[in-house]
């Protein structure tokens, strides 16, 4: 029996939010700068190697594994690797997912339904195409909603996730909640996060979801649930849809608490939280041999530095982000 992956506050680690690519066809405001400056192609790890890496993080109990990045989806050959993880479910791994921006779902649905992927994040703030241009800068708004209707189509579960965005998509909760309802998705609320360098300023972005929530219960019936998905949003039921609705709120509730996971950056990084520096190098220990012993130790050398929680801070005062790597280098 191999010992689990536990941190020194007693969190079993059994998710893992690997980034396949720090690249993206999007250039979302709260994300990236619109120049952004991507890492060099030689310093990502391989195909092979994410496959490697995620196989060791399943031999020490990891259940869950996310696809992320940038844009898990425009890395080349990315089924390639879909489909080495998909050979893992039944084998010590539980699930596999991924978050997109959706643009290339409508191509890869039914493959990664295929490689056993059963369910699906798309990252979705707005439904009106304007405001999706706005906020995407590069994004098609008709591409990403076929995306997810052949998703749907091939029997993916689907849940949405909107960045709660002051001025500018506060007023288009009803609708997307209603859409999801008819649609049969769920759909979380997520407070914009003090990550890397954008154009804007952050403070003006910042909607509190607390807000939102009391705003959304004067026209909806929100009843607390217990649902789980191994992530870090709170559930409601929304009565008159029928549907879910999570909020995923870093800043004004802490849920530092029950967290169970890590994200390993497309060059092999694992950032055992997402709202601090502190790293491990796991590349150089995949690297170091072929055989994963030195791997294993590094995962577990990194898992004992795992802190109890991140310090987020939106404020004026410190214009600085709080850390200074993007979600899109960090896997969302
Ligand atoms: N490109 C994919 C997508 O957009 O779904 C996956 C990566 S993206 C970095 C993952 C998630 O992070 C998206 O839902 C995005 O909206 C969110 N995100 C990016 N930057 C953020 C920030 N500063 N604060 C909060 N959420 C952010
Ligand atoms: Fe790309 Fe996702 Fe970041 Fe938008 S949020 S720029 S889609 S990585």
């Amino acid at each position: 029996m191999v010992e689990p992956l536990v941190d020194p506050f007693q969190r079993h680690i059994t998710y893992v939010r690997l980034s396949v690519t720090d690249r993206c066809d999007f250039r979302c405001g709260y994300c990236m700068a619109e120049q952004m400056t991507f890492l060099p192609k030689k310093d990502l790890l391989t195909l092979e190697e994410l496959e490697r890496l995620a196989g060791a993080f399943v031999a020490l109990g990891v259940e869950k594994i996310r696809l992320t990045g940038g844009e898990p989806l425009v890395r080349r050959n990315v089924m390639r690797l879909v489909r080495g993880l998909g050979g893992m479910l039944g084998q010590g791994l539980g699930e596999l997912t991924l978050t997109t921006n959706g643009s290339q779902l409508e191509r890869f649905a039914d493959d990664l339904y295929a490689a056993g992927v059963r369910r699906v994040n798309v990252s979705l703030d707005t439904l009106d195409p304007v405001t999706f241009r706005r906020i995407t800068r590069w994004g098609d708004f008709t591409k990403v909603v076929s995306g997810i209707e052949a998703a749907k189509r091939a029997g993916l579960h689907v849940k949405l996730n909107a960045v709660a965005l002051k001025g500018t998509n506060e007023h288009e909760f009803d609708r997307l909640i209603a859409w999801c309802g008819a649609e049969g998705f769920d759909l979380t609320l997520i407070e914009t996060m003090p990550l890397g360098e954008i154009d804007e300023d952050r403070t003006d972005q910042y909607l509190p979801l607390s807000r939102v929530r009391a705003d959304l219960a004067e026209r909806w019936t929100l009843t607390d649930i217990p649902y789980a998905t191994g992530g870090p949003a709170r559930y409601v039921r929304i009565e008159e849809t029928g549907g879910r609705l999570g909020f995923i709120t870093p800043l004004s509730h802490n849920f530092c608490e029950s967290c169970n996971r890590v994200r390993v950056t497309c060059t092999g990084t694992m950032y055992m939280c997402l709202g601090q520096e502190d790293a491990a190098d796991l590349r150089a220990a995949l690297r170091a041999a072929d055989d994963d012993a030195r791997l294993i130790e590094a995962i577990r050398e990194g898992i004992t530095r795992k802190p109890r929680g991140h310090d987020f801070v939106i404020d004026r005062r410190r214009r600085a982000p709080a850390v200074g790597r993007h979600m899109s280098v960090t896997g969302g």
